[in-house]
């Protein structure tokens, strides 16, 4: 282990920001570069299942790892929290239908007097013996999986061609990527040739008990409102495919009961953050709010 060779440019901050009142401390993280986050306090994680078990052992195993779910049920945050546990910094890349493999490897760069080498996120990852977190890959342009699939198999390297340069993986490097099903259509879809090379890890809504932890730990809001805001979650959910494309996320629920916490009122901050985060269609907003209104 000790693979962080990059110096420490920026130490975490203090920061002065109302979110400093919450329960839950400031997830403190020193900055390795504009990219490598190095966790050096807990990020607050409810374990859902045995998926801290599961990462752990393909980490150890060196086998990259598929995290499976709706938006907004955590892992983001598991992967945070798995980060500090493992103590390896963590490089997250958000995938959109722009970016290419030279994005994620690294280009040149033609300056006034040179032409110099940028390594990209995945290379800073190898290098740095890191967790290169691919935030829902199947928004990656299809020439990703070039660079994705030789790192994500027994080889493990990383094919760097217009600088001719081979990088091999350290046993510290692993590849996480989140994908989500629900979205799935035949362009959106992960390939077999891609999956198959990843250890997959179900993530879904938390139940009932474990979601009012999460909501009271991360805004310190009251059982009975965390409760309201749970029900509303559960008959958003059921509105899946009758005219909502995803029921409200925990996430959404933290927002309403950050706003709450706030003094705002439950309907507004419900129709602020759940209903207009969830559709733009005025008839599903208004059947949201009324949802609302029956239980605030
Ligand atoms: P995803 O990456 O799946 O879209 P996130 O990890 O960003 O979702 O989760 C959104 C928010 O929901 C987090 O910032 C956190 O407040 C909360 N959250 C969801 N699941 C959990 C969990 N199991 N433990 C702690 N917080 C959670």
């Amino acid at each position: 282990m000790g693979h962080c060779r990059a110096p420490l440019r920026n130490e975490s901050q203090t920061l002065d920001h109302p979110s400093m009142t919450s329960k839950v401390a400031p997830l403190h993280a020193k900055v390795l570069d504009a990219e490598a986050r190095l966790f050096d306090s807990e990020p607050y994680y409810e374990p859902i299942g045995e998926e801290i078990a599961l990462f752990e052992a393909a980490y150890a195993s060196c086998l990259p790892v598929l995290l499976k779910g709706p938006t907004g049920c955590g892992k983001t945050r598991f992967v945070e929290h798995m980060a500090w546990r493992l103590k390896r910094p963590l490089i997250t890349v958000s995938c959109h239908d722009d970016l290419t493999a030279a994005d994620l490897v690294g280009r040149f760069l033609i300056t006034s007097s040179e032409t110099v080498w940028v390594d990209g996120p995945l290379a800073r990852a190898v290098r740095l013996g890191a967790i290169l977190y691919l935030d829902e890959v199947v928004e990656a342009r299809k020439d990703t999986t070039v660079v994705i699939h030789p790192l994500a198999d027994d080889r493990r390297i990383l094919s760097m061609e217009k600088r001719g340069e081979l990088l091999a993986a350290p046993p510290e490097f692993l590849l996480a990527m989140s994908y989500n099903p629900g979205y799935q259509s035949v362009l959106k879809e992960l390939k077999q040739s891609t999956r198959q090379r990843f250890v997959a890890i179900d993530f879904r809504y938390p139940d009932a008990d474990l979601e009012r932890k999460i909501i009271e730990t991360e805004t310190g809001i009251d059982v009975a409102t965390a409760d309201q805001l749970i029900k509303l979650a559960r008959m958003t959910r059921n509105l899946k495919g009758n005219g909502l494309d995803e029921g409200a996320s925990t996430r959404l629920l933290v927002h309403a009961a950050k706003l709450i916490a706030r003094g705002i009122a439950p309907r507004a901050a419900c129709h602020g953050a759940i209903a207009e985060a969830l559709s733009d269609d005025p008839e599903m907003l208004r059947a949201i709010d009324e949802l609302a209104s029956s239980l605030f």
